[in-house]
């Protein structure tokens, strides 16, 4: 994941709503980032600490993680992704290549690697607080 892309993103999606919301200055960002995606929290934080400007200039970034749940294709269990579970060594597969996830993920009930990720993907906003304009 390109950190300095997603602030980048993150920033603008931030800015419009504020705006919508007729914010005069953004306080608290909120983002939630699924587990299963592939940010280094410390370079986003320091990304969007960079790049902070306008509205946003004052607002402090909160960086939580997003519980992912996985779906089986084959028999349709759900079931949530469990970092825990997996030794390091495959985690730090997993995190490094997404893609290696399958291989080491398997359906708890019929063994299928063949799943999508039902939720906690990708990262988004969560929370906006700020002043309101007069
Ligand atoms: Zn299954």
């Amino acid at each position: 994941m390109h950190e300095w892309a997603l602030a980048e993103g993150i920033l603008a999606s931030a800015r419009q709503i504020a705006e919508k919301e007729h914010l005069q200055s953004v306080k608290e960002v909120t983002i939630r980032v699924g587990q299963l995606q592939q940010v280094e929290a410390p370079i986003l934080r320091f990304a969007l600490k960079q790049m902070k400007d306008g509205i946003l200039v004052k607002a402090k970034f909160r960086i939580l993680k997003a519980k992912s749940t996985l779906k089986c294709r084959v028999c349709e269990t759900t079931w949530q992704y469990n970092s825990k579970k997996v030794d390091k060594a495959t985690a730090e597969a997993i995190h490094f290549i997404p893609e290696v996830a399958h291989t080491y993920i398997k359906c708890p009930r019929c063994g299928s690697p063949d799943f999508e990720i039902a939720s906690g993907r990708g990262v988004w906003l969560e929370d906006i607080k700020g002043v309101k304009t007069e």
